[in-house]
């Protein structure tokens, strides 16, 4: 799940902008019935949005081995008890 969820965000975006260039053709072409792809838009930009917050939330922290504390994934050294992370 850890490696996987930043392609799902990174796919979203991907249909994200393909889903506007084509509401955009369809706009110059004068055709502006592309509720299905708004639709496409709203669930893209959900999926973006939660998996950016989940992976914020959830995977940007390890725990720390010395005190069992809840630290920032990048942090070199544990800022409760100082311990450096391997
Ligand atoms: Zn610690």
């Amino acid at each position: 799940m850890k490696k996987v969820l930043p392609w799902i965000i990174l796919a979203a975006l991907l249909i994200f902008i393909i889903d506007w260039s084509v509401i955009g053709i369809m706009i110059f072409n004068g055709n502006y019935d592309f509720t299905a792809g708004a639709y496409i838009l709203a669930v893209c930009l959900v999926i973006m949005l939660a998996g950016l917050l989940i992976k914020t939330l959830v995977y940007d922290f390890k725990i720390c081995p010395g005190c069992n504390k809840k630290i920032p994934h990048k942090s070199r050294f544990c800022p409760h008890c100082g311990k450096e992370q391997p």
